[in-house]
């Protein structure tokens, strides 16, 4: 039996390579606290629960659904975008609910990329933008993400011989990993160079909601002209606990919904109606939650942060995103940093380098943890760094 070559050059799942050491360790009887996964660790609302028991017991909804969703629901997504971003979307062609978005953001260079195309994509990012390029038969050309250019891409050095074969451009704001932000006049700039090069952008947005200190992330398609020229992927995961329902939304532009709901049409039938239901009762719904999370992740955030300055890591409180970024000191490598840190103090970071080269030197710590063992990785953090006699 021979896998094919797509199969031979994946690199291991991130996050599988993690859960199998955690798993190891604690077969051992090892208490390994873990800082690694962006998880929402608080339950998904009560009101969204209650949707889902009378969704049940409907038996419409116990046949197949529809590719493209419940009008319902994409009325819903509508309505929620203009509430929140001021933004207009048509629900018939606009909105397309998805099994996740990163079902979506898997598939959707299969609706882009032939053999030989480039995709840009930044380093360090999200696996999948790269990974789905390559399933395509594409290649991925790495945009930096750096502390220099506040980790937004720097769009006017990609050389011309690469913007000749690129058909998209992926970007992720509020970021993960790094936490950056990008304001409207930064998706300004990013629609104009899209224009310019006749190229789609595809950014990912789950983060938007997720955000401190009265700051309000900006959608991408507020900037004037996204529409004509892509889509952004929303997810209910991150905003209201709902990773483990799987459900979220590509929308934008009318051309590319209507080529990724065709694409899904031959490889997957649907999400389940009652989680749609789900979804509709979390937009619909109130939105209170959303601050009463952002406060419990701002606590620990500020208690990560304040510990992690102290061990001599630099980092900048995010403004938004589950995720701190924090700087090594210079000559450690984060493989090994992460694998020490695991070994010997049994607490779990990820190391930047899983997300791209460019992300060498830095570790990822998510503030999806309940308090009480962030709190106790805190106390092993501290007594670990004073034992290194970590330099600075
Ligand atoms: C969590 C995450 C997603 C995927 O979210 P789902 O909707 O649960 O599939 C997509 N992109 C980024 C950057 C994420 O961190």
């Amino acid at each position: 039996m021979r896998t094919s070559k797509r199969i031979e050059q994946l690199p291991p799942y991130l996050f599988v390579e993690i859960s199998r050491k955690i798993a190891a360790k604690r077969a051992r009887g090892d208490d390994v606290i873990s800082l690694a996964i962006g998880d929402p660790d608080l339950p998904t609302p009560r009101h969204i629960l209650d949707r889902l028991h009378k969704a049940a017991e409907v038996s419409a909804n116990h046949r197949y659904p529809e590719t493209d969703g419940l009008p319902e629901l994409r009325r819903a997504i509508a309505r929620w975008y203009q509430r929140r971003f001021d933004v207009v979307l048509d629900p018939d062609t606009e909105v397309l609910p998805l099994i996740g978005s990163k079902e979506g953001i898997g598939h959707i260079a299969l609706c882009f990329i032939d053999p030989g195309d480039v995709a840009l994509v930044p380093d360090p990012a999200y696996p999948v933008y790269a990974i789905g390029t390559m399933f395509a038969g594409g290649e991925s050309y790495p945009l930096p993400l750096t502390d220099e250019n506040g980790f937004l891409p720097d769009l006017d050095h990609v050389p011309e011989s690469v913007l000749r074969r690129a058909k998209l451009l992926w970007l992720n704001y509020p970021n993960n990993p790094t936490a950056a932000v990008a304001d409207l006049p930064f998706f300004q700039r990013a629609v104009e160079f899209a224009r310019r090069h006749d190229l789609a952008i595809l950014h990912d947005g789950p983060y938007s909601e997720v955000a401190f200190d009265g700051y309000r992330p900006v959608s991408f398609l507020q900037a004037a002209g996204a529409k004509d020229v892509g889509l952004e992927f929303h997810s209910l995961s991150k905003t209201y606990n709902m990773t483990g329902w799987r459900i979220g939304m590509a929308v934008g532009n009318a051309r590319l919904i209507n080529a990724l709901m065709r694409v899904k049409s031959n490889l997957d039938s649907g999400i389940p109606q009652a989680i749609q239901e789900m979804a509709i009762a979390a937009l619909d719904g109130s939105q209170d939650c959303i601050e009463e999370h952002n406060k419990v992740y701002q606590r620990r955030r500020d208690r990560l942060c304040a510990v992690l300055q102290e061990m001599g890591l630099r980092v900048r409180p995010p403004k938004a995103s589950l995720y701190i970024w924090a700087r090594l000191p210079d000559g450690y490598k984060s493989g090994d940093f992460a694998a020490r840190l695991l070994e010997e103090a049994n607490v779990v970071v990820t190391p930047g380098r899983g997300y791209g080269p460019a992300g060498e030197g830095y570790i990822r710590l998510s503030i999806t943890t309940p308090d009480e063992q962030v709190d106790e990785a805190l106390r092993r953090l501290q007594a670990w760094i004073g034992k290194q006699g970590l330099k600075r």
